[in-house]
């Protein structure tokens, strides 16, 4: 029986690339549209056994690109109504700015 989402890549079974794959699709292995965030708390919580307290214990932050957001937040967001994640972002975007001007 094929399996929706693999194909032979090189003689070697691979997954395929899901922006070539139908919604329909993606829809019957179990994905349905989500928003990102939503996407990286599902995956936190996955990594963490299903456990939210883990999750916001987790110490990865040097190691995880998805640290961040693991709170099913953007805390680098501009959008109003976030006011640390805008200090934040002017935070990093001056780190930024001392680092490319050493
Ligand atoms: S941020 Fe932490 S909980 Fe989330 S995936 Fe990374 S290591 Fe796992």
């Amino acid at each position: 029986m094929s399996e929706p989402h693999l194909e032979t890549h090189h003689g070697e079974q691979s997954g395929r690339d899901p922006r070539e794959m139908t919604v329909a699709e993606l829809n019957g292995l179990g994905h349905d549209k989500m928003p990102l965030l939503k996407a990286i708390r599902a995956k936190c919580l996955d990594c963490c056994g299903g456990q939210q307290s883990e999750v916001r214990r987790c110490v990865s932050a040097k190691t995880c690109s998805l640290w961040p957001y693991r709170m099913n937040s953007n805390p680098f967001s501009e959008r109003e109504g976030n006011p640390a994640g805008a200090a934040a972002l002017i935070a990093w975007r001056e780190r930024q700015q001392a680092d490319s001007a050493q």
